[in-house]
């Protein structure tokens, strides 16, 4: 009989420093007779600082370089604090840095995207490293895994589309063999690879959908995000004061808070866990013993107020150029357009004679848009704006969230209201608690 498999992941806030990773490390001594795969993020900023070096690169400004051997230095310092100077891990993780040594003695690729792949995904690959010999160095056995060998998708890079036919063979010829084994299994999250062993990323905040993918495909008893929050809230305590922990979702709850912008799980996370049933924990790695967020199926769908927010949006008003109504047949090739540019669509409306449409505002892709339909419609575009999806609303709730904004567009369904509004300073809403999300 195949063995029982647990998926963890733990993010980058949960592995920022050597103290952090050792935390890490007691929380797993508490799991020691089970077979978990364990999904590792980058450590702390790593990719933005990653990011950093692909566009100094591009850029040819001669500072690559530099903030590569800063992001080096960070590391060999969390490694010292964790390991003995002698370790195999040392080499390890030299031989996945000298790789973006040589992308940077390069001329910059072509493709972007494709260069930010390839030099990107080393902030997992060095913290699966150290976390794998840190966890064997505390008598915790386990075993290192290229995700790479198991995530297949497509070569659109930045977001590869996992291709699951295939992911799942591989998951049963690579990773299931090392769960019989016992112990853990340490791997990446973020990071695939295409079919001719290019790696691909799977957008950011990815690491959360590379767990629910190892769940999907190994059958997972249950997967658990190891969170610096105490589980699901009604909103980014970041954001808004007063906020509540839920203690379950449903998965169509989840799914909806997410793909509007409630940044405590990745939105592509839901779906492989849903098809097969699978819970998801949202758990608090500051707090291990409570008893953070369950999201499954049987929830009893009563909710407070949910209030998610997602920025740097882009309300676009596209109307005809000779009066005439916004038919089906440009409704059809607007989306086609999207479709292609692969633009995220929040929310729409329509009257006679203009569409509009709000969507993320991400690299070049509006104003590509633009310029593509601008020949047949005239295109009006207002950015820096901030949607604001609130489910379960009730009408205070709204009125202050409206307080001091201009709201630009608003839908509303039984459950949901949607408004897309002009930014005020985020921090102003600390004055305005949502006063009614306490239940
Ligand atoms: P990780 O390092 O694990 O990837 P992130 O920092 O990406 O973690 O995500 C955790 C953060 O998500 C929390 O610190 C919190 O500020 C934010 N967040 C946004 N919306 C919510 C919400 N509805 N519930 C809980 N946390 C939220
Ligand atoms: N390290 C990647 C990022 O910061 C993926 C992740 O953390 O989920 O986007
Ligand atoms: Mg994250």
């Amino acid at each position: 009989m195949k063995k029982n498999v647990k998926v963890f992941k733990f993010g980058g806030s949960s592995l920022k420093d050597a103290e952090a990773i050792k935390h890490v490390g007691n929380i797993l001594q508490g799991f020691s007779k089970e077979n978990l795969i364990i999904v590792v993020s980058a450590m702390g900023k790593t990719t933005n600082a990653l990011e950093k070096v692909v566009e100094a690169h591009a850029r040819q400004d001669g500072t690559a370089r530099g903030l590569l051997e800063d992001v080096k230095a960070t590391h060999y310092r969390i490694m010292d604090a964790l390991l003995p100077k002698d370790h195999d891990a040392y080499a390890l993780v030299n031989d996945v840095f000298v790789e973006v040594d040589w992308v940077l003695d390069e001329a910059p690729h072509e493709n972007y995207d494709y260069m930010y792949d390839q030099i990107i995904g080393v902030g997992e690959l060095v913290s699966s490293r150290i976390v794998h010999a840190y966890l064997n160095q505390v008598n915790l056995p386990a075993q290192w895994l290229d995700a790479r060998d198991v995530i297949l998708t497509d070569d659109i890079f930045r977001e590869g589309w996992v291709q699951w036919d295939e992911t799942e063979e591989r998951a049963a010829k690579v990773a299931r063999p090392m769960i019989e084994n016992g112990g853990f299994v340490v791997t990446q999250g973020f990071i695939a690879s295409t079919t001719e062993n290019f790696t691909t990323t799977l957008g950011r905040e990815g690491s959360d959908y590379t767990a629910a993918i190892f769940s999907y495909c190994l059958d997972a008893e249950s997967m658990t995000i190891w969170k610096d929050v105490p589980g699901v809230l009604t909103a980014d305590p970041r954001l808004f004061e007063n906020v509540v922990k839920i203690d379950r979702l449903s998965y169509r709850e989840a799914i909806e808070m997410t793909y509007f912008g409630a940044k405590v799980i990745h939105p592509k996370t839901i779906k492989p866990l849903q098809n097969k049933s699978i819970p998801l924990f949202v758990k608090s790695f500051i707090d291990p013993a409570g008893e953070g967020t369950y999201i499954g199926n049987d929830v009893d769908d009563t909710y407070p107020p949910i209030v998610a927010v997602e920025k740097d949006q882009a309300l676009l008003q596209i109307s005809t150029r000779d009066f005439s109504f916004v038919a089906e047949h440009h409704m059809s090739y607007l989306f086609s357009i999207i479709a292609d540019l692969r633009l995220q669509v929040n929310a729409m409306q329509n009257s006679a004679i203009s569409f509009n449409v709000c969507v993320n505002d991400i690299d070049d892709k509006v104003d590509r848009f633009a310029a593509l339909i601008q020949e047949q419609f005239k295109v009006v575009i207002d950015r820096n704006l901030e949607l604001l999806t609130v489910r379960h609303f009730h009408q205070d709730v709204l009125e202050n969230l409206r307080r001091g904004k201009i709201v630009m567009l608003e839908e509303r369904m039984s459950r949901t209201v949607q408004m897309v509004v002009k930014d005020v300073p985020l921090m102003n809403r600390r004055s305005q608690p949502l006063e009614r999300a306490k239940g």
